[in-house]
Parts: C-alpha cells; sequence; structure tokens
C-alpha cells in the first residue's frame, strides 16, 4: 500500500466527470490513498457531498476547484487550481457565476456553429447530459457520440470542438495571475495545473519518426508557439501573484515534460503536486494514477494559511 498519498486532481459529476463523489470516494479508496482534493470546474458546489463521503472512507479530503483562465494575446488556456480556498468569499462567488453563465452562453453559441457545420445537437440533449453541473465542451462531446454525429469524445473534440477548432468558441476567462489572485485572496493555495499541455515544452515526432519534447515546438493544435521567454514572464507573474505549485505529474505530460516542470518548480521554490485529473468515464485514466505525498500537501496547506 502507498503511503499516505493524495490525488490533487478530480471532477465529478458535478462538472464535467462522469462519477459521483460518492464514487469517487470509493475509488480512491480502492486505490490504497490516503485522500483526494476534489477540483471540479468552476464550481465548490460537489464539496459538502465529496467531504461527507471522504469521512465515510476514512480518506483525507482537500477541498479544490478548477478555474480556467487565458494568457491574453495567445488564447491559449491556462488553469490554476486553488485548493481551501473560502467558498462563501464574494470575488471568488462571482467569478464562479460569472464563468457558468459564460458556458452557457458559450454552449448556445457552439450548437449553432455546430448545426452550420451539418451536425446539429439538441440543446436539451446537453442540458440533459450536463444537468445542473457548469457545461462544458465534455458534455456537448458526449451529445454529439449519442446523437451518432462522432464515434467517440476524441473525434468530437478532434474535427469539432478543440481550442480553434471548427465549433470552438472562446469563453470570458481571466489572465492566469488574476485567477492565482482570486484564490489567494480567498484564502486558498493556487497551483498551475497541467503546465505541459498548456505552455509545453510539447511532445513532437520528429522527421525520423523519433519522439522528443521542444520548448519550441509547435502545439500539437497548430496554433503557434510558447517562447521560452512567454513563459518565463507568466509564470513571474504567477510568482508575484502568490503561485505555491506546479503540477508535475499529470497524465498528459510525458517523462521530459515532467522533468522539465520539476525542474521549473525548484528553480522557483514551488510545490511539485501530482494528480490523475480524474474525469470517470470521459478520460482514460485511472483514479490515483498520479499522487502527492502527505509532506506536501502539508505544504500546500501551510502556504494557503500565509
Ligand atoms: P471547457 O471547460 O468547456 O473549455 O472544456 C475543457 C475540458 O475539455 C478539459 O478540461 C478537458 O477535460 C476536455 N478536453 C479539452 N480538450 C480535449 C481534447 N482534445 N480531447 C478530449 N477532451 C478534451
Ligand atoms: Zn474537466
Ligand atoms: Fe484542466
Ligand atoms: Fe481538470
Amino acid at each position: 500500500m502507498p503511503d499516505h498519498r493524495f490525488d490533487l486532481h478530480t471532477h465529478t459529476t458535478f462538472s464535467d466527470g462522469t462519477t459521483t463523489p460518492e464514487e469517487n470516494a470509493a475509488l480512491a479508496r480502492a486505490e490504497g490513498l490516503a485522500g483526494l482534493a476534489l477540483t471540479d470546474h468552476d464550481t465548490t458546489e460537489g464539496w459538502a457531498r465529496m467531504e461527507a463521503a471522504c469521512a465515510r472512507q476514512g480518506l483525507g479530503f482537500i477541498p479544490g476547484l478548477e478555474f480556467s483562465t487565458e494568457l491574453p494575446g495567445t488564447g491559449a488556456s491556462v488553469h490554476i487550481l486553488g485548493y481551501w480556498v473560502d467558498p462563501e468569499d464574494a470575488d471568488l462567488v462571482a467569478e464562479c457565476g460569472r464563468l457558468r453563465d459564460e458556458r452557457r452562453r458559450r454552449a448556445e453559441a457552439i450548437l449553432v456553429l455546430l448545426a452550420d457545420l451539418g451536425a446539429p445537437v439538441a440543446s436539451e440533449c446537453v442540458t440533459a447530459i450536463a444537468g445542473d453541473a457548469p457545461v462544458g465542451r465534455p458534455h456537448i462531446a458526449q451529445a454529439m457520440v449519442e446523437a451518432g454525429l462522432v464515434a467517440d469524445l476524441d473525434e468530437a473534440f478532434e474535427r469539432y470542438l478543440a481550442d480553434h477548432g471548427p465549433a470552438w468558441v472562446p469563453k470570458h476567462a481571466l489572465a492566469p495571475e488574476r485567477g492565482v489572485e482570486l484564490i489567494v485572496a480567498a484564502g486558498g493555495a493556487a497551483v498551475l495545473a497541467h503546465p505541459g499541455s498548456s505552455l509545453g515544452p510539447w511532445t513532437v515526432a520528429a522527421a525520423d519518426g523519433s519522439v522528443g519534447s521542444s520548448v519550441e515546438a509547435e502545439a500539437s493544435a497548430g496554433h503557434g508557439r510558447m517562447p521560452q521567454a512567454e513563459v518565463e514572464g507568466l509564470l513571474d507573474r504567477l510568482c508575484a501573484a502568490g503561485l505555491a505549485g506546479l503540477e508535475v505529474e499529470h497524465p498528459s505530460h510525458d517523462e521530459p515534460v515532467a522533468r522539465h516542470w520539476r525542474e521549473v518548480a525548484v528553480r522557483r521554490d514551488l510545490l511539485a503536486t501530482g494528480c490523475s485529473d480524474f474525469h470517470g468515464a470521459r478520460k482514460p485514466v485511472r483514479m490515483g494514477a498520479g499522487t502527492t505525498s502527505a509532506g506536501v500537501v502539508q505544504s500546500l496547506r501551510a502556504r494557503a494559511a500565509r
């Protein structure tokens, strides 16, 4: 049994996961975890049930959420995790509400584009899948599968919904440093989620077929590069805003990418976390596929209290 490890990034049906808090707690227990963080997108609504479920399973519960922010000028989506925030903080509540409204508006705009592209999806179907959760592209992708328009979620993203794809609609988002400020002001600890998937270095296949990572590599979506100076400038701003950690171990990071970000964490005195970013059936990853030690969790907690 792994000694006291925590999965610091999981989703449920309270956002775009397919499992309930109770199911996540049971899975975490089965994986021998000491506890887990609930980090649904733009909401803290699932906390009460997750906390109760963790208590029943004898697990530690870390309350969290995941904000989508956007790097101005690039359109790059940068996700920030906030742990132990005050769920009643007025600015935080206002921003979550704004993001959820914006998600509804965007979903309708995406459905208009899909209809124009000959892939019509009824708004009611998306609503039936998302329920009360902040609606996200994975819900729309699921509706497309159920309508027989695509074979699976990957195809829905690849052909239509991916960033800058034919049915992609941008949504209001804070600048990344504002997201960190908001979390810190609400008493939380902020961690930059899956930096490799937002900022690179992206894994590229070389002409000879070998696979490697390059800071200057083109994003797989083919919409530009993230020059190193820009990444360092962003990190400067995030650290000044009070960033506490970097998510080093994430399913989207291969070993060279994880090593790159582990070095960045050391260089910038940031904590290095690990997670699965579990989404139930919507992502092929198991609960506990990445974890964080109890010691790092404790250090993170201490940074939140600062
Ligand atoms: P949204 O919150 O609506 O912008 O959707 C973002 C979510 O969609 C992410 O958190 C991922 O879970 C998922 N996602 C983004 N890109 C892809 C992709 N290419 N394939 C599958 N899922 C994706
Ligand atoms: Zn998600
Ligand atoms: Fe994310
Ligand atoms: Fe996530």
